[in-house]
């Protein structure tokens, strides 16, 4: 069942998401060579906290093994859904950092992958072309439009240069709930899907590969790696589906005041 948003409750998702952001960019101050992984986390709970909203992915999943942090933390070959601990980053690594809160029954959820320190020109084209995916997906989230036509741009962007779209995880509508309705698929045909309607709100989200899409969960069972050892990237916003043009609610600009990256500054 897909839920459509008023603007009052697209104004609490707003506040949600922009939490997120904020959160991403404290992260980002520390995103540094030597730097604990599980360090990260505790910056990003202890700031949600202090601004009265719950770190939505700690404990998500309940049962035998839930979700035991605050942030997804994905080093290089991992794609999503990496638990932070004691692993160190070193240079040349990239990072994919996802976030999830809730606040006043209302959830953000979007992610941004780093650079530690110089990373290679691949990679650097990896993440310049995943991040470009995002925008055109985005692009065609408005009213009167079809899943398939997100999930279209994305992969016909990234598969045109060489990359692996990731086929076993997707986006998902987004609201009060992390995961509702529709499922937002980065691969598809144009025309195909769900229609999109004004106040959808989704998190769009492509998972791109160096290689091969496909994956495997390690034996946390939580992590998703690439099957190949590639590496992968992740970038995620959420968005509300408009007349003409999408509404993007989460923002990369308080990161990348803080990392000062050109090459990620497409948008
Ligand atoms: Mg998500
Ligand atoms: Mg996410």
């Amino acid at each position: 069942m897909i839920f459509l948003k008023s603007e009052s409750e697209i104004e609490k998702m707003r506040t949600a998401a922009q939490l997120v952001s904020k959160t991403l960019a404290e992260v980002a101050k520390e995103i540094k060579p030597g730097v604990e992984t599980g360090k990260l986390d505790r910056i990003a709970e202890d700031f949600i906290v202090k601004h009265s909203a719950r770190p939505a992915f700690k404990g998500y999943g309940g049962g035998q093994n839930p979700f035991p942090a605050t942030l997804c933390i994905s080093v290089n070959d991992e794609v999503v859904h990496g638990i932070p601990g004691s692993r160190k980053l070193t240079e040349g690594d990239i990072v994919s950092v996802d976030c999830g809160v809730e606040k006043d029954g209302y959830f953000g959820d979007h992610a941004y992958t780093f650079m530690v320190g110089d990373v290679s020109e691949d990679d650097k084209r990896l993440l310049k072309t995943t991040l470009e995916s995002l925008y055109k997906g985005i692009e065609q989230t408005v009213h009167g439009n079809k899943i398939g036509d997100i999930g279209s741009a994305i992969q016909k962007h990234c598969e045109k240069r060489g990359y692996g779209v990731v086929r076993d995880l997707v986006g998902h509508g987004i609201g009060k709930n992390m995961h509702e309705d529709p499922s937002v698929p980065n691969y598809g045909r144009p025309g195909r899907g769900e229609r999109l309607r004004t106040g959808m709100t989704l998190a769009i989200e492509p998972m791109i590969t160096r290689g091969s899409w496909k994956v495997k969960t390690l034996s946390d069972g939580w992590t998703i790696v690439t099957a190949d050892g590639s590496n992968a990237a992740h970038f995620e916003h959420d968005v509300v589906v408009r007349e003409g043009e999408a509404e993007i609610l989460s923002t990369f600009d308080y990161i990348t005041e803080i990392t000062k990256n050109e090459i990620l500054e497409t948008q």
